[in-house]
C-alpha cells in the first residue's frame, strides 16, 4: 500500500470559523477589511488568474472594494457566504503534497493569516464586469487538477455550499421561499420560520480485493467503453456506511465482501456528495471470483493485478487524480498511475 497525500479535494486552506456566521454586522465588517478575499463563482465556475506558462494556475481573489468598484452599486450579487479565515495549516496530521520544483508556487496569492474570505456567487451578466473572458472561468472538475491542493479544497467548499444553496430556493416542509441566514450556513423559510441546514449526501467507493490482491473494477454504463473505476453507491436512509459497501457490491457484481474498512473520504460536490472510501476483499478464497455486472449501471467487471493494470495503460482509461476512485487505486498499485490522455476525473 502507498501511504501518499491526503485524498484530493479534502485540503483546507481556512478556518471556518463557524463563531463568526451570526454576527450581525459581519459582512459589513468583511466588506471594510483590507485583507478580506471574494472567490468569485459564476455557473461553478471560479476566476483563475490568468494562465502563464511554469506558473501554478491560482483562484483570483480580490478584495470586496475591488469588485465593487468594477460592478457598481446597483448590480446584484446572487449570493455571499462566508467561507472562514486564512490558516497557515490544515490541523490535520496528513502530509501535504510535494510542491513540484520545475514549476513556481502561488505562495503570494494566498492571502495573510487570519484574512476573512467569502464566496461571492454572480449572474453571467454581472460576472463578465468582472471578467469577460470565458477561459478565466474554469469548473472544479478541470482546475481541480491543475491547481495547489488547498486552492484546490477552497474552490470544493465554495462550490459545495453554493450548490446547496441553489437547490434550496424553498422549505422542505411547507414549500415557503427560504432566505439565507448564518452568513450562508443556514436558510430560513418565511412563512413557518424553520430553519434547514446544508446537506451532504453519503455515497460509497470501494477498493475490492479478491484472495491474491487483484483489484475488481467495473466499467459505467455511462462512461465510453474502456474506462474502469471502482465501484460506488449512494448510502440508502437507515442503512450504515458498512452495509452500504456490501449492499452495492452485491448489486452491482453480485459478489460477497468482507473485512470491510475505512480508508478516507472527499468531497464530491456534483452537485452535493461525500465520498467515503472503503477497502473490502471477496468472500470466496478463490482468485479472481466470478463476479456478473448488473447490466444497468455496470456493463463489464474485470479483476486486474498489478502487473496486468499496468500493461492496460494507455488503451484502458483508469480514475484520475482528483478522484478518491484514483487516490484508492494508487494506494493499492502502489504507484503513481498515469492513465492519461485518457485519465479522467471522475
Ligand atoms: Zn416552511
Amino acid at each position: 500500500m502507498r501511504e501518499s497525500t491526503s485524498p484530493p479535494l479534502t485540503r483546507a486552506r481556512l478556518e471556518r470559523d463557524a463563531a463568526a456566521r451570526g454576527i450581525d454586522d459581519r459582512a459589513e465588517q468583511f466588506d471594510a477589511d483590507p485583507t478580506a478575499l471574494v472567490l468569485l463563482l459564476r455557473s461553478g465556475r471560479a476566476l483563475l488568474t490568468e494562465q502563464v506558462e511554469d506558473l501554478v494556475p491560482v483562484l483570483d481573489l480580490r478584495s470586496p472594494a475591488a469588485v465593487r468598484a468594477l460592478l457598481g452599486d446597483d448590480a446584484d450579487i446572487t449570493l455571499r457566504c462566508y467561507l472562514g479565515r486564512v490558516a497557515s495549516t490544515d490541523g490535520l496530521d496528513i502530509p501535504g503534497e510535494e510542491p513540484d520544483p520545475t514549476r513556481r508556487q502561488p505562495s503570494e496569492a494566498h492571502g495573510a493569516d487570519g484574512a476573512p474570505v467569502e464566496v461571492w456567487v454572480l449572474d453571467d451578466a454581472v460576472a463578465d464586469l468582472i471578467e469577460s473572458e470565458p477561459a478565466r472561468w474554469v469548473g472544479l472538475r478541470q482546475a481541480a487538477s491543475q491547481l495547489e491542493s488547498r486552492e484546490a479544497g477552497l474552490f470544493t467548499q465554495a462550490v459545495a455550499i453554493a450548490n446547496w444553496h441553489a437547490a434550496s430556493a424553498f422549505c422542505p416542509r411547507c414549500g415557503g421561499p427560504t432566505e439565507l441566514a448564518e452568513s450562508g450556513w443556514s436558510r430560513r423559510c418565511t412563512v413557518d420560520g424553520g430553519s434547514i441546514f446544508p446537506r451532504t449526501d453519503a455515497a460509497v467507493i470501494v477498493l475490492v480485493t479478491d484472495s491474491e490482491d487483484r483489484v475488481l473494477l467495473g466499467s459505467n454504463a455511462m462512461w465510453e467503453s474502456n474506462r474502469f473505476s471502482l465501484l460506488a453507491g449512494f448510502v440508502e436512509p437507515g442503512e450504515s456506511l458498512e452495509h452500504a459497501v456490501v449492499r452495492e457490491i452485491g448489486e452491482e457484481a453480485g459478489l460477497a465482501v468482507r473485512d470491510v474498512e475505512y480508508a478516507g473520504s472527499q468531497p464530491w460536490p456534483f452537485p452535493a456528495s461525500l465520498m467515503l472510501g472503503f477497502t473490502a476483499r471477496a468472500e470466496s478464497a478463490r482468485p479472481a471470483p466470478k463476479v456478473t455486472p448488473d447490466g444497468v449501471e455496470i456493463l463489464e467487471l474485470r479483476w486486474f493485478t498489478r502487473d496486468e493494470l499496468a500493461a492496460a495503460l494507455p488503451e484502458v482509461g483508469f480514475p484520475g487524480r482528483t478522484s478518491i476512485a484514483g487516490w484508492l487505486l494508487e494506494r493499492w498499485f502502489g504507484a503513481p498511475i498515469d492513465s492519461s490522455p485518457r485519465g479522467w476525473g471522475a
